[in-house]
């Protein structure tokens, strides 16, 4: 399992493999050392039960998407049908718009979900098995706060 931890400090996301499970790890950016706690679990890449950086057992699964690739597919499409509408092939042109378009969505399709933890946003790639459920904003509301107060933020 890949986990991405932020840094309560700064917020800059730092990559931590938990095969190895580090026991701290120290920010690139601002230099603060934050100490992890990996469980079994989490070494394993069975499941996603406690945060390693928070410790917090409330986590939530999104999409794994990188917009830019969607996007790049959408213009990529867009400039080789613009040249066939320029040699007056409309049908061709508007096949591959739409073409560029149901790939978007086959690549939306296709990813992979990601874990991600209410408090301190720390992010789980791997092949665990999915226990969290989709987004819930009352429940961000509720422990950002409540975290935040923990690190000093608020
Ligand atoms: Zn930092
Ligand atoms: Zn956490």
């Amino acid at each position: 399992m890949r986990v991405v931890a932020h840094c309560p400090k700064c917020d800059a996301g730092l990559p931590v493999s938990a095969a190895e499970a580090p026991e701290s790890i120290k920010c690139g950016r601002c230099g603060h050392v934050l100490s992890l706690a990996f469980t079994e679990s989490l070494r394993r890449d069975a499941k996603v039960d406690n945060c390693p950086v928070c410790g917090g057992a409330d986590f939530y699964i999104r999409k794994d998407f990188d917009p830019k690739v969607g996007l790049t597919v959408v213009i990529v499409g867009a400039l080789i049908s613009a040249v066939f509408y320029w040699y007056g092939e409309d049908l061709v042109a508007y096949s591959i718009l739409a073409a560029a378009a149901l790939i978007d969505l086959i690549v939306y399709g296709r990813l992979g979900d990601v874990t991600v933890c209410y408090r301190c946003h720390s992010e789980f790639r791997g092949k665990y098995e999915r226990t969290a459920t989709y987004f819930d904003l009352h429940t961000a509301d509720v422990l950002e706060q409540e975290y935040e107060r923990k690190i000093g933020r608020r």
